[in-house]
């Protein structure tokens, strides 16, 4: 089944203004390959500064509030995000949900608000290393996924990262044979769950992307591009991870 890569970065609470030069130069890489799609997530305030620098870019939010408005100190809205011009939206990164307690039915709902007010979703799953080794990472991030799964999930807007949280930032990843393996486990959990439309829905491997390993990683038929943290945040460290999908 062909699936159209996106490689996304993330560029988590890093970037100024002076950054948006990087935005400019990753624009470029994505106009020369018109074959994969390509996303940024920014901290929020970049978002309204890059949209009209990113060319076929998409900007996204790196985190989105599961209530439309009101009294959330601090939160952003989907349709804020929608507003200042960002198409797609980041929800349950393991980040978020470590370090701010969302629930796999906070990030269902996250993901239904993102596409409620018109963004597309990247929702992110993952095992830390004490579920890896007991050799249940599989079936454990199969039901975190399925527990985060919007009511109304369709390839249409949402895609999949799997992200083992020992894997990001750390250099170290997974096995080519450990990331084919929960992949294909991902799929066939969401088919379960959306019969057909699993063989359309692009799933992401997340967790130390570089360029030397991107071609053996997206090189995999069920894995359907990266989200990338550091990497991605000098063009020249994306471009080969962009040239690889
Ligand atoms: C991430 O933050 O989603 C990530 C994968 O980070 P890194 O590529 O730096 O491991």
């Amino acid at each position: 089944m062909q699936r159209r890569p996106l490689i996304a970065g993330n560029w988590k609470m890093n970037g100024l203004a002076a950054h948006l030069e990087e935005v400019d130069a990753i624009a470029a890489l994505a106009a020369e390959k018109p074959t994969v799609d390509v996303a940024l997530f920014l901290p929020a305030t970049l978002i309204a500064r890059a949209v009209p620098r990113a060319g076929v870019v998409a900007i996204g939010g790196q985190d989105v509030h599961g209530e439309t408005h009101g009294a959330f100190t601090g939160n952003v809205s989907a349709a804020m995000l929608h507003d200042v011009g960002a198409t797609a939206v980041l929800v349950g990164h393991s980040e978020r949900r470590t370090y701010h307690g969302e629930t796999s039915p906070d990030v269902a709902i996250k993901a239904a608000q993102g596409h409620a007010h018109g963004l597309s979703v990247v929702l992110c799953v993952g095992e830390d290393a004490a579920v890896r080794n007991e050799g249940k990472a599989e079936q454990w991030v199969s039901d975190q996924l399925l527990a985060s799964l919007p009511a109304d999930a369709d390839p249409e807007w949402l895609t999949i990262a799997y992200e083992p949280i020992w894997a990001i930032g750390t250099g170290v990843i997974p096995t080519i044979d450990e990331i084919a393996a929960m992949h294909g486990a991902l799929r066939s959990a969401l088919r379960g769950v959306i019969g057909d439309k699993a063989d359309t829905m692009r799933i992401l491997y997340g967790g130390s992307v570089t360029g030397d390993n991107a071609p053996d990683i997206l090189g995999l038929d069920d894995v359907d591009g990266a989200l990338v943290g550091g990497a991605s945040l000098t063009a020249a460290k994306f471009a080969p991870i962009i040239a690889a999908a």
